[in-house]
């Protein structure tokens, strides 16, 4: 049964939304002012929320800010009722990341429309999760990892990931251009966990916020640290989660990171699927935009398995598009990924994009992307993903690819 959280001080109000919803067989459960309210979403965890703005203690707006700071209630959809019509109050509600805002009196077909939108919207994201982990999702190994990742993020016991790091690589000069880094989970009893199967899980419960955020603060540490030993025009890639681009206050986030490692904005590279953007494209766009005019360059990670258009994604200010390991695996004897893969180095030329090809692994397969004119390869011809020491050895050694 859908759990709805009522947070309204007016008891009338909060009488007739809680009879509403109870006709309608949702499941409900009531909070009179906003502390009480962040108190039972933590411990509830109700699919939806719907608050009122002013309220004494902690009004709307606080408790939307406490709630998206907090991994288990990030992402529950944030439904505000008020009667603050002001387009300023809307701007602001929206921009800490409420999923809609109602203006009182709205009708009871406004209401559970807004209500099932959002409820729509959200088991979209959480099939996109399950169908492509269901079989994992509910395995035991799987609940058994659960268990740990929670201890191991409660204990902020971080010294369990690991961030590997792999080159990409001009095909022109043969040169370290830059690397993407790439998550690892070393834990004492699982061993080394994959990101395939440590992302999904993160996001699935919601620890998805602690990891990435210490994630990007390691990936700014290193960074810097080759920076100093000359390495100023190193790229270095984080892959972001769609958890990340909902925070109300991540383009902050990015700008303290930054300040606080002194590092050049320009080194930083964010990678975003298309699935991850088309959750939320205005979101995405406003989002990426406000990164970008920093320096923060942006990367559309694994192009070609999603299904947007690249002029629909060309809203964001892309620097970099990889194309998905899919279409360049035996791209030199399959003629059908031949023709989309040099379209597409073509397509991104044309509107000024770096073009990176994912997964290569063979020569004949980097002799055709350097026919095509790919700018730029990524692969394990030319090294897997390694850990921080052993990717120092190729890089002081200023491995080149044959060219
Ligand atoms: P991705 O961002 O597309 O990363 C590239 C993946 O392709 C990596 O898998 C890499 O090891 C693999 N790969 C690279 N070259 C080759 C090759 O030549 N052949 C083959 N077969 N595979 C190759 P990995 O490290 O297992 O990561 C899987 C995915 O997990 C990543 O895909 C990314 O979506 C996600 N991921 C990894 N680290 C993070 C992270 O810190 N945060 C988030 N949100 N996601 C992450
Ligand atoms: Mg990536
Ligand atoms: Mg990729």
């Amino acid at each position: 049964m859908t759990k709805i959280l009522v947070i309204e001080d007016e008891e009338l109000v909060r009488e007739n939304i809680l009879d509403l919803l109870a006709a309608e067989d949702f499941d409900t459960i009531a909070a009179t002012n906003g502390r009480i309210g962040v108190e039972l979403a933590v411990s509830e965890t109700p699919d939806l929320i719907l608050c009122d703005l002013m309220m004494p203690e902690i009004d709307g707006y606080g408790v939307l800010t406490a709630l998206r700071e907090e991994s288990v209630t990030a992402t529950i959809p944030f439904i505000f009722l008020t009667a603050k019509s002001a387009r300023g109050d809307f701007r602001q509600a929206m921009d800490l990341g409420a999923d809609d805002y109602l203006t009182k009196p709205f009708t009871r077909t406004e209401l559970l429309s807004a209500i099932a939108s959002r409820l729509a919207k959200q088991a979209i994201l959480a099939k996109q999760v399950c169908t492509k982990f269901e079989a994992q999702i509910f395995s035991p190994k799987f609940h058994m990892m659960e268990v740990y990742l929670r201890r191991t993020i409660e204990e902020r016991d971080f010294q369990q990931f690991l961030v590997y790091y792999q080159p990409i690589v001009d095909i022109h000069s043969g040169r370290i251009i830059a690397a993407e880094s790439l998550l690892r989970w070393q834990h004492p009893k699982l061993g080394m966990v994959a990101p395939t199967e440590l992302i999904p899980l993160a996001e699935s419960t919601g620890l998805i916020l602690p990891i990435s955020d210490w994630v990007l603060n390691k990936v700014c540490q290193q960074t810097k640290l080759w920076y100093n030993a000359g390495f100023t025009d190193l790229r270095v890639a984080v892959n972001l989660s769609a958890h990340q681009l909902i925070q109300p206050n991540f383009s902050q986030k990015i700008v303290n990171l930054l300040l606080s490692n002194n590092l050049v904005p320009d080194c930083l590279e964010l990678e975003l699927t298309e699935n991850i953007i088309m959750q939320d494209i205005n979101r995405a766009i406003s989002t990426m935009k406000e990164v970008n005019s920093f320096g923060v360059k942006i990367a559309i990670d694994d192009f070609g398995a999603g299904y947007s258009s690249l002029i629909y994604l060309k809203q964001l200010p892309i620097h970099t598009l990889k194309i998905d390991r899919y279409f360049i695996q035996d791209i030199a004897n399959d003629s059908q990924k031949a023709v989309i893969t040099t379209a597409l180095i073509q397509m991104a030329h044309n509107l000024n994009l770096q073009t990176v090809a994912e997964g290569v692994e063979t020569e004949q397969e980097l002799a055709f992307l350097r026919q095509y004119k790919c700018d730029a390869m990524q692969g394990f011809l030319f090294s897997c993903p390694l850990p921080v020491a052993e990717f120092e050895k190729i890089l002081f050694a200023k491995k080149r690819l044959n060219v």
